[in-house]
């Protein structure tokens, strides 16, 4: 199950895990990238399918979760990437606002995790990768609710690695740093972040990140070979804050 999996990185992470021979469900705030991010799997050989549920909205998550399972089975492997972005000064930050966004970043993966966990427990094994943000580890100027809703999120993944590791079940999450995604070119075309150019000259490795990046980090801590590693925050930066 990945969320977030119609665009950026969610969806290499799909084709990722589709590569291995893993089967994926797909689901997405929209139907038709859901459903496109399953076709394209599916031509390539894999099996997949594609489901439009909001995180935010519980209901819709556990009604998603019930057709995943009839069609694919149990979920052994959760990756979090949907989630929204926003940039507003700290003052001008509304509560609606802030609503949203701790609902669809942070609610949004709670709800998740609630649906995965009792399937990951039964099967005696599981993997949860939740993707944050390099941001709740720095701060970032007009994102305070963005920073706390991915402040959160690394918050619940520490708590459940500890409450789940017994069980064969691992929770790690990914903060990845300035990744090339939809959505940072739509904050550049609105003049919210830096050029992408720019911000690649000084970051570290002097390059933007790519989908590719964050997938595979996300695949290593999906294998069996991840299962000693658990609560962890997996740094996919480009060398910032380390
Ligand atoms: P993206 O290309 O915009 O992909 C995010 C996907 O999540 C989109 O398909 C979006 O659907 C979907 N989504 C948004 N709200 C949703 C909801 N309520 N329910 C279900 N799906 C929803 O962005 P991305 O850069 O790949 O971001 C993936 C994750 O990485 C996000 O959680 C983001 O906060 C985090 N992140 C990104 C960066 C970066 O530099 N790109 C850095 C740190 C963290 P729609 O397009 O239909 O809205």
């Amino acid at each position: 199950m990945v969320t977030g999996g119609g665009s950026g990185m969610g969806l290499e992470i799909c084709r990722q895990l589709a590569a291995r021979g893993d089967k994926v469900a797909v689901v997405d705030l929209s139907a038709t990238a859901a459903e496109k991010a399953a076709a394209a799997i599916a031509e390539s050989g894999g099996t997949a399918v594609g489901l439009r549920a909001d995180v935010a909205d519980r209901s819709a998550i556990d009604a998603a979760y019930v057709s995943v399972r009839e069609q694919l089975g149990p979920i052994e492997i959760l990756v979090t990437s949907a989630g929204l972005d926003e940039f507003c000064d700290f003052t001008e930050i509304s509560a609606a606002q802030w609503d949203r966004m701790i609902a669809v970043n942070l609610t949004g993966t709670f709800n998740c995790l609630q649906a995965t966990v009792p399937d990951m427990l039964a099967g005696g094994w599981g993997r949860i990768v939740t993707i944050s943000s390099s941001s709740a580890q720095s701060g970032a100027k007009r994102m305070a609710h963005y920073v706390a809703s991915k402040g959160g999120v690394i918050g619940i993944t520490k708590a459940l690695a500890v409450e789940l590791a017994p069980s064969g079940v691992t929770v790690n999450t990914i903060p990845p740093g300035f990744i090339d995604t939809p959505m940072v070119r739509r904050a550049e075309d609105k003049g919210d972040v830096p050029d992408v150019n720019l911000i690649a000259k000084q970051t570290p490795v002097r390059r933007a990140g790519t989908p590719q990046d964050i997938a595979a980090a996300v695949v290593f801590l999906c294998s069996e070979e991840a299962g000693y590693i658990t609560g962890q925050a997996l740094n996919v930066n480009g060398g910032w804050y380390i």
